[in-house]
């Protein structure tokens, strides 16, 4: 560990803001020293690859996922170091071991904890979210075994696709009656869950876990909420996470369901700066929001990156999120949720979903269709949906290329 107890940028939390914004503080500032407080002692990781391409793209080794933050930006990275207190006054960071880190300005970047769905904790039961987490899930899957995946959002079915895939058994426990059904219209949820069922998945709809017990012989126990049980080698659990703002709420900064900060993604505190799952600011289309999605980590991570060097630059990105499951990909902008009405256009298996609420477009869905994230965003901040047909035929169901 570094000696240097003063960096003119210090960031707590080692993962994919880290990267960003160390990469964005070097286009302004090439040598100013960078401290990065990581609790994980491995490096920051391209998370999406770890419920993905390291599953399904043999072409695509562990070390691609690697984001290289120590060697391309200098940033030294305090392995191991959970902060646990900032002395806002002092301008100090502590850590559990009792290391003073002095810094200029600071940037909150702790990500989120993996909801546990009120499991034990086991070695068998992975709250899936680190390289740890895929290592051990690697270790309890493969030949013939028999792994149990709660929850039907992005990490369940990501998780359930990519271990069907590499000779496990699944059965996947979600609340929705359809796979997909809180997110997606009803036909395509059917479409969905189908290719589950197709590779050979166990669905378990309409059901949560509600507690487990490992055997001496390590087989688990899963209790279900319907009172059903499943009998497994693992349980992988992806019920979402918990922003981990309690740092920030302890040292006095405002706070909703994540840190508030502002346009240039400074807390109300103006020597430190917010950014990623944690961070809730005021998006210029969406309104205000928390995202926990990667391309608001990396662009968002990135400005508040180039804003600590002094940029001054307001976040105008509206962020949009993915997911691959066998091969297909979707890619959406604001909410997606099948309460509200849906106006769909398909063309063969590419299609374009839009949520509307009233006379507004709350989300955009794209399934299967590349480049069209600005008509996406543009349908949100200004189409008229009263015009149902209009809106059908606003963003073409072909690539953009
Ligand atoms: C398996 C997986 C797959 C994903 N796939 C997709 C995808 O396909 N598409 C998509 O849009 N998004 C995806 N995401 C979401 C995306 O990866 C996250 O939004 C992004 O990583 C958030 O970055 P972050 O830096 O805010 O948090 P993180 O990357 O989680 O980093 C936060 C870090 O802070 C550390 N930390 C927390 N508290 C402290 C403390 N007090 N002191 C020191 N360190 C601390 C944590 O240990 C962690 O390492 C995925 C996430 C996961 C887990």
């Amino acid at each position: 560990m570094s000696e240097r107890s003063e960096y003119r940028y210090l960031i707590i939390g080692g993962g994919m803001v880290a990267d960003s914004a160390a990469r964005g503080i070097r286009e302004l500032d090439p040598d100013g020293p960078i401290g990065i407080v990581a609790e994980e002692e491995t490096p920051p990781v391209a998370r999406p690859a770890l419920s993905k391409k390291l599953w399904t793209d043999a072409s695509f080794a562990f070390d691609d996922a690697w984001l290289d933050t120590e060697a391309d930006t200098g940033a030294t990275r305090l392995a191991g170091e959970r902060a646990v207190a900032i002395d806002r006054d002092e301008r100090v960071v502590r850590t559990e071991h009792g290391i003073e880190l002095r810094y200029e300005q600071l940037l909150l970047a702790t990500g989120g904890t993996p909801n546990t769905a009120g499991l034990p904790d086991d070695d068998r039961i992975v709250c899936f979210r680190s390289v740890e987490d895929y290592r051990r899930l690697r270790r309890l899957s493969g030949d013939g075994r028999h792994v149990a995946v709660v929850g039907g959002s992005f990490i369940g079915t990501e998780l359930a696709a990519a271990l069907v895939q590499n000779d496990t058994r699944v059965t996947l426990i979600f609340p929705d009656a359809v796979l997909g059904g809180s997110k997606f219209p009803s036909g395509l949820a059917s479409r969905f869950q189908g290719m589950y069922e197709r590779h050979g998945v166990t669905l378990v709809p309409s059901a949560r876990a509600a507690g487990a017990e490992v055997e001496p012989d390590g087989a688990v126990r899963l209790a279900l909420s319907d009172g059903s049980e499943v009998s497994c080698d693992a349980v992988v659990v992806g019920v979402g996470v918990t922003p981990n703002i309690e740092l920030a709420g302890q040292s006095g900064l405002d706070t909703d369901d994540g840190v508030l900060v502002d346009a240039r993604l400074r807390t109300s505190d103006p020597r430190i700066f917010a950014a990623g799952d944690i961070a809730s600011y005021p998006d210029e289309i969406l309104g205000r929001r928390r995202i926990e999605h990667v391309d608001n980590a990396v662009e968002m991570g990135h400005r508040a990156g180039r804003n600590l060097a002094g940029a001054d630059e307001p976040y105008d990105h509206t962020p949009f999120f993915y997911s691959v499951v066998f091969g297909h990909r979707y890619e959406a902008v604001g909410t997606l949720d099948s309460s509200f009405e849906t106006v769909e256009q398909w063309d063969g298996e590419r299609g374009v979903v839009y949520y509307v609420d009233g006379d507004r477009v709350a989300g955009v869905l794209l399934w299967g269709v590349a480049g069209r994230r600005d008509a996406a965003r543009d349908a949100i901040a200004h189409a008229d949906a009263s015009d149902r047909e209009a809106l059908r035929r606003r963003i073409p169901t072909k690539d953009d290329d």
